[in-house]
């Protein structure tokens, strides 16, 4: 640490993100991204204009952008704010939205950045603990005095809440805003935006890492009354006007609004988080049932941190959390039907050769 870094920084926990090794060649089940390539109109749109145009900044209103997803979501391009992943535009609403020492809760398992912002911001955070069973009541929420961030799905566990229950938490108070954070809504086949021009308290954030197959692009956009995004556009001129380059925002448009492969892609990891989590359970894996593109789970053979680890000597990368609460799960992100193969196979002789070892150890203690 330099002499230099302002106090109230000194003891920030930056977030961990799932690990980018090099060492070889990885079936990559870490970081809920995906390897399948972002839609064949993104490889049309990147042409040489856009390395020619790169002498000029981009547009900082992204207005054609905007338009562009605002036509796909069926809302005003005023109503759309856009930025450098999910993670930035959760931190513009934070920094726009949120003083020192304002309240902010969320719960106890969720998205671990929650916790890494309210720290930056100074923000008196209170995580609110989930059920035994790892879901979010709402109830706990209702009268909650202050502002509110939920995942939904949320993550690493998968589970979602219905939009019943999210629209009553947001009628509940409109002083009170409520940020829903649908990174893998589209998973779910829910999402709160239809409740976004009744209700002007409530933020829904979307990300183009997940479901458009674009980690790598970084992009991430919010849907809110128009006033919420014109103080988020107040904020992000006095920040960062140039938060997306020409390059991503081409990608981005022909992205969104190739909504076929877009269906496409998202009904093929519906289909191989519903085969997976069947073959887990058929080996006595315990497996949340999950609405995104991951699935939390356990096996009683053998604790999760050994079989991530053995998993990764396979060349599988998985994400496991040492929290006392999640420890004894691992997250797994689901891949194409030919990826979750590899991993079934490899977990299953990984369970065998557990089996094996202990058989060995019982036989030498007697
Ligand atoms: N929200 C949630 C719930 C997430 O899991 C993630 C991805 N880890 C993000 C936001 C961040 O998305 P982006 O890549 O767009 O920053």
């Amino acid at each position: 640490m330099s002499i230099f870094l302002v106090d109230e920084y000194k003891n920030m926990e930056p977030y961990v993100p799932g690990e980018q090794p090099s060492d070889k060649l990885y079936i990559k089940l870490n970081a809920n991204e995906t390897s399948m390539p972002p839609s064949p109109k993104v490889f049309e749109a990147l042409s040489k204009k856009e390395i020619w145009n790169m002498g000029f900044y981009a547009d900082p209103n992204c207005k054609e952008f905007r338009q562009a997803v605002a036509d796909v979501y069926g809302v005003t391009e005023e109503e759309v704010f856009v930025g450098n992943g999910a993670d930035e535009v959760l931190s513009f609403i934070l920094m726009s939205f949120f003083r020192r020492g304002m309240k902010i809760y969320f719960p106890d398992i969720t998205y671990g950045f929650y916790r890494t912002y309210a720290k930056t911001y100074g923000l008196d955070m209170e995580e609110i603990p989930v059920k035994e069973d790892y879901s979010v009541d709402l109830k706990d929420y209702m009268d909650l005095k202050g502002d509110i961030i939920l995942a939904n799905p949320n993550n690493p566990t998968g589970l979602s809440n219905t939009m019943e229950d999210i629209e009553a938490l947001v009628a509940k108070d409109p002083e009170r805003m409520v940020i829903i954070d649908e990174a893998y809504a589209d998973y779910s086949g829910e999402t709160a935006l239809p409740l976004v021009q009744k209700y002007p308290n409530l933020v829904v954030v979307r990300t183009f890492s997940k479901s458009r197959n674009m980690a790598g692009m970084h992009i991430g956009f919010a849907i809110a009354s128009k006033e919420i995004v014109e103080d988020l556009n107040k904020i992000k001129f006095s920040f960062n006007p140039f938060n997306l380059n020409g390059l991503t925002m081409a990608a981005g448009i022909a992205a969104v609004k190739d909504t076929y492969y877009f269906d496409k892609c998202v009904k093929s990891i519906i289909e191989n988080r519903e085969n997976f989590k069947a073959e887990l359970e058929k080996i006595g894996f315990e497996v949340i049932p999950s609405k995104a593109n991951f699935v939390f789970c356990k096996s009683k053979e053998i604790d999760s941190k050994t079989l991530c680890v053995k998993l990764k000597e396979e060349g599988i990368l998985t994400r496991h959390f040492a929290d006392e609460r999640l420890k004894d799960y691992l997250r797994i992100t689901i891949g194409t039907e030919y990826e979750m193969m590899v991993v079934l196979i490899a977990i299953k002789e990984i369970l065998a050769e557990a089996s094996e070892e202990k058989e060995l150890g019982i036989k030498k203690a007697i």
